[in-house]
Parts: C-alpha cells; structure tokens; sequence
C-alpha cells in the first residue's frame, strides 16, 4: 500500500483517487478552491445547473461506465437528437422531408461520408474541433447524453463515492511546489507523501512542473444562461461551422434539467482573443436566440477555457522519477475530453504499484 496525495479535485483528480483506492492506497485529495468539480462543476441557481459551457456524455464510453459502476440509482439520461439540431445553411441535421434528403443522410451516416454536410458538421462539433469519430458517430447515433441532475451530477456521485470509502478531500489547499515526494502549500504546510499525482490541469501542473513538453489546446469561450423563454423553440442547438459557435438548450434535450423556460449553453471554440471571441458569440446569440439578453434569469460567461488538448499528449508517467504521476485530458490515452480522464485516472492507479516508494 502506497501513501498518494492527489493535487485537484476535478473530474481527474477524483476519479484517479478513486482507482486509487480500490486497489487499496492510502490516498488524500488536495484542492485549491472552496469547491470541487473544476470544469465540471456547476451551480443551482433557482434550480437552473448553470455551468461552464455544454457537456455531453457518451453513451458507455469510459466515464459513463464508471458513474454507472457507483451509482446505487442509475442517472437519467437523455440525447442530442441530430433531427433538431439546425446547422446554419444547410437546415436540420438530419432531414426527415424530402425523402431524397433523408435517404442520402441515411446512406452518408452509415459510410460516414466526409463531404455530406451533417458529417462534417457532427466531425466537428461533436468533439470540439478535434474531429473524433467515436464521438461524431455517437452524436449521429443519438449517443451523446445530457443528464438530467447536469455535469457536475457526475461529480456529485464521484464525491459520494470517495466520501463512502474515507477518502478526505481537503478544500482551499493550494499546492504551490512540489518536490522529492513532497508538496508545499501555499499557506506554509508540507505534506510528505509515496506517490504524488497532478490532476490539476495542464497550466498548473507545468506550473509545478516546468519541463513537461509544451501542449497545445482547443480553447473556448462560453456564455450559460438560464431564460425566462424559449428562443430555439424546440430545437436542441444550432450549430454556425464557419464560425465554430453552437448554441444548445440543455432544456429541451432534457426537459428534467431545470424547472422552466431554458437553459442555454453555447460555445465558441478555436484561434484568437478570449473577448473577441465571446463580443462574437453573444452576437451570434442574438442572431439565432433573439431576445435573449430581455429574458435572462441567471448567467456565467468565460473568455478563455481549455477544452483538450490539440498537439500530443504527455505519459502519465513522465515524471514518474521524482514520484510523480499525472492525470488529466492531456495525458497519453486512447480516449479525449473526460473519457480520457477516466482512461488515464486507471493507468496512473496502476503506475502506482510500480513507483519507488519513499525512503
Ligand atoms: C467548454 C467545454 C466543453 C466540454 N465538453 C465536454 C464534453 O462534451 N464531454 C466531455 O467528456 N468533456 C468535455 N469537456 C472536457 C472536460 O470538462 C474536462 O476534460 C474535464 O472537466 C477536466 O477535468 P480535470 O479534472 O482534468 O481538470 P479541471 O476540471 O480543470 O480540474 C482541476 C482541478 O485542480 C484544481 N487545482 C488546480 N491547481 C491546483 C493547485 N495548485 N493545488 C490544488 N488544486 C489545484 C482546480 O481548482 C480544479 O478543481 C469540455 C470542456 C469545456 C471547457
């Protein structure tokens, strides 16, 4: 048994705590801030989940798997359904009139034809620009989820979880310098521990380790608001390719996930300036969901988020030598997003059996 000190409570650092202890670590989860969940947390506003930009969940890919291994109830899920998602030019994703159109999207989907429209469309938003064609697949196939208790649902039953084994999580502990298999925080304490793993996203963790190689991210801006009104009607999003901006309502893909109205959660993603880039998706808001600004109930916007990485990922174990082991989207892993995290979360629980413990 391994002493494991996990730095970051997002989804990486809470599910590697957990793989951590089920193979029977000693492990304690540090946190910067006074909440935990990271990206994937959300806030109940008037019972509205406002987050940080939209999330989908694939269908029995490696997080969904992993959320319905703890979970006692099973989460309510429902999907993105490609018949009401409108890309700008074209019409809906999937055309049920004419005949003809519905019958070359069928033919497309099952060849996955690169020059149909809604395959390029589905290539591109479905894992962010990073054209993933498990995911592309899965949003064609109905297979991308929205959960009815939100996002940071996940993180609820994640939490519960490490709370049911004893695994403490210690909130406003911000690690500042790590070292010889120990971490310093910021308010003076030192934490001597076996194994340490960075799950605290790439910024941070080059932060603490200044000779990871540079990566590369899809980066974003996103506007989340709760609405007193319905301007997509029942449509589930639109998507503008030559912009890469989507507008979805989260309530109408499920209607359980807020009491009324809608839930808007729309993003920009690519090249440039953070405030260009959000001054051009409120302008796109106001263009395809008028009227939004005279209805909003409750709102969070970010300039500049991280989605995943772009260029090549890092091995979890690259800096395995000074005990330390890494954990996140922009790890080595056969999966992206949070299916990656998850993916990653396991092999770094199986790294720890293999590091020097300390003398
Ligand atoms: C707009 C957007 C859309 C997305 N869509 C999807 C999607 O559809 N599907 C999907 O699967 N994924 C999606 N993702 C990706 C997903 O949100 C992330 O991959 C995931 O949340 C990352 O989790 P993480 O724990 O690695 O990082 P984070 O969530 O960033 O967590 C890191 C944690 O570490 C803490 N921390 C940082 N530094 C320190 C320190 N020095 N000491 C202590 N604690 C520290 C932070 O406070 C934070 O809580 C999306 C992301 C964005 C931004």
């Amino acid at each position: 048994m391994a002493r494991v000190l996990v730095v970051g409570a997002g989804l990486a650092g809470l599910s590697v705590a957990m793989e951590a202890s089920v193979r029977g670590h000693h492990v304690v989860v540090l946190e910067k801030r006074s909440t935990i969940g990271g990206r994937a947390s959300s806030e109940s506003r008037d019972g509205f989940p406002i987050g940080y930009g939209p999330h989908f969940l694939l269908k029995k890919g490696p997080l969904h798997q992993l959320v319905r291994k703890v979970s006692k109830v099973k989460p309510s899920a429902l999907p993105l359904r490609p018949h009401r998602l409108e890309i700008i030019g074209t019409g809906m994703m999937q055309p049920r009139k004419p005949m003809m159109d519905a019958a070359l999207y069928r033919r497309a989907v099952k060849a996955h034809d690169p020059e149909h429209p809604a395959i390029q469309a589905s290539d591109h938003f479905a894992s962010w620009g990073l054209n993933d064609e498990t995911r592309s697949r899965a949003l064609l196939k109905s297979k991308l989820l929205v959960l009815k208790e939100g996002w940071s649902g996940l993180v609820g039953r994640l939490a519960v979880t490490l709370d049911e084994v004893g695994i403490p999580i210690e909130t406003g502990a911000n690690v500042v310098k790590v070292e010889n298999h120990k971490v310093h925080l910021a308010d003076g304490r030192h934490v001597e521990t076996d194994v340490i793993i960075l799950a605290c996203g790439y910024g941070q963790a080059k932060k603490l380790i200044p000779d990871l190689p540079e990566v590369s991210f899809v980066t974003a801006s996103t506007i989340d608001v709760a609405l007193d009104a319905t301007p997509l009607g029942d449509r589930h999003g639109i998507l503008d390719m030559e912009g890469s901006m989507a507008i979805f309502d989260m309530k109408q893909i499920h209607p359980g996930i807020a009491p009324a109205g809608s839930l808007l959660s729309a993003a920009h993603f690519g090249e440039g300036k953070g405030e260009k880039r959000l001054a051009a998706l409120s302008q796109f808001m106001d263009e395809r969901a008028p009227g939004w600004k005279s209805h909003i109930l409750h709102e969070r916007q970010q300039k500049n988020v991280k989605i995943a990485p772009r260029s090549d990922r890092i091995p979890c174990g690259f800096a395995r030598k000074s005990g330390v082991l890494l954990a996140g989207a922009w790890v080595e892993s056969d999966h992206i997003l949070s299916d990656g995290v998850v993916e990653v979360s396991r092999k770094a629980a199986e790294h720890i059996g293999k590091m020097p413990l300390q003398q």
